[in-house]
């Protein structure tokens, strides 16, 4: 059998051996714990201290304002129930305006807050998966206290107006959140030029370890812990560091962010022959998402009269790694939530496919899905 051909760099990406070897001495010889006096322990706390510094750098911000967490969803945790808690306390307000297509992380962290008592807004998306500004506006009541609006979306890789956004919520002096979990390994992190309080990635969506992540806190917003023990993080995030794991995502992210433009190039190569192959071959395929707005590694489809499940499988049988939609939602059995809010017809959302492109990948192997897609579509048909 042929090489397997990886397309789902939206789930994961494998680790840069670059990164692993970053991250080797404080799995072994350095092992020490940051917080401990002696030798062992500066030196890890020295590590702690150089991620913290590169990755503030990459975002345009200060050292303190990076806390360092177990995940992408970890952090979209703390900047929702860290800020809606701690603004409750100040009596400021219960209110919280998200979108309907958001990842899971933030989607259920809202729900959490709903049934504790706090009131949520789901904003609706056009049918590119864009959420416009005019409509958040709108929503904006005196109890709103926080936005939050994903930088790209994890199923059909539109990318949000954040700017904008960010700029509508500070108007009415509210704070706003972006996770940017898919973001990070192509889009520009500054956080000035997003004008953004909060900001969520994750490394392993840009070459680097899984279970890793870190939350961006602008100096001054307000912030409850939700993690409690000895303090670490500046007291936002309890628990002995990943330091490991953390020189693992601040290599990943300067690695990322110095190579994005290549690395973008590559992908956008790749992703348009993909998508003009396909919609040549099935004319009658749906892309969804924006046609310009969106992650360069991104093509997403719907197909009639396919169940997506069943083609993943299929692919799979040829080595063709794909995903439905979002790989925390695969295996349900109802309709992805962005493509319903995107206003996809039911019978059309259940045949998804999304393909995403990474370094690995070469022009051969997006020949070779194009060869073998139609016939693989085919034979999942309803008839
Ligand atoms: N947010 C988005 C947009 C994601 O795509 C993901 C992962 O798929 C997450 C959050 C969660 O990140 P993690 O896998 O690090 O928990």
């Amino acid at each position: 059998m042929e090489e397997p051909i990886y397309l789902d760099h939206a789930a994961t990406t494998p680790l840069d051996l670059r990164v692993l070897q970053a991250m080797l001495p404080y799995l072994t010889e350095r092992f020490g714990n940051p917080s401990s006096i002696h030798r062992l322990g500066r030196e890890a706390r020295q590590a702690l201290d150089e991620a913290r510094g590169s990755v503030a750098e990459v975002l345009n911000a200060s050292p303190q304002e990076i806390v360092f967490t177990s995940s992408g969803t970890e952090a979209d945790n703390l900047a929702i129930k860290g800020v809606a808690h701690a603004l409750l306390l100040e009596g400021k307000g219960n209110h919280i305006i998200t979108s309907a297509i958001e990842h899971h992380a933030v989607l259920h962290t809202c729900d959490y807050l709903e049934r504790l008592g706090f009131q949520v807004t789901r904003l609706p998306v056009d049918g590119y998966g864009l959420v416009h500004p005019e409509v958040l506006a709108e929503a904006i009541r005196p109890e709103t206290v926080l936005v939050s609006i994903m930088y790209a979306n994890n199923e059909v890789g539109t990318i949000e107006p954040i700017p904008e956004l960010a700029a509508v919520a500070h108007r009415h002096g509210v704070y706003f959140h972006t996770d940017a979990v898919q973001a990070g390994g192509s889009l520009s992190l500054d956080v000035e030029a997003l004008g953004v309080d909060l900001l969520s990635l994750s490394a392993h969506k840009f070459y680097g370890p899984r279970g890793v992540g870190m939350l961006y806190v602008r100096r001054g917003v307000p912030l409850m812990p939700q993690i409690h023990g000895g303090g670490q993080e500046r007291n936002r995030r309890s628990g002995t560091e990943n330091v490991a794991g953390i020189v693992g995502l601040a290599t990943a992210l300067r690695l990322a962010q110095e190579e994005r433009e290549a690395y973008n190039a590559h992908c956008l190569h790749l992703r348009e022959r993909l998508i003009a192959g396909l919609l040549e071959r099935i004319p009658s395929a749906r892309l969804n998402g924006h046609p310009t707005r969106r992650l360069p590694n991104n093509a997403h489809f719907c197909f009639e009269r396919v169940d997506g499940e069943s083609l993943l499988v299929k692919l799979d049988q040829q080595g063709i790694y794909a995903s439905g939609g979002s790989a925390c939602t695969a295996g349900a059995l109802e309709p992805s939530h962005v493509l319903t809010a995107m206003g996809v017809p039911p019978e059309m959302a259940r045949g998804a496919l999304r393909l995403t492109v990474g370094r690995q990948n070469t022009p051969e192997q997006i020949e070779r899905v194009l060869d073998l897609l139609p016939r693989s579509i085919e034979e999942v048909a309803d008839v």
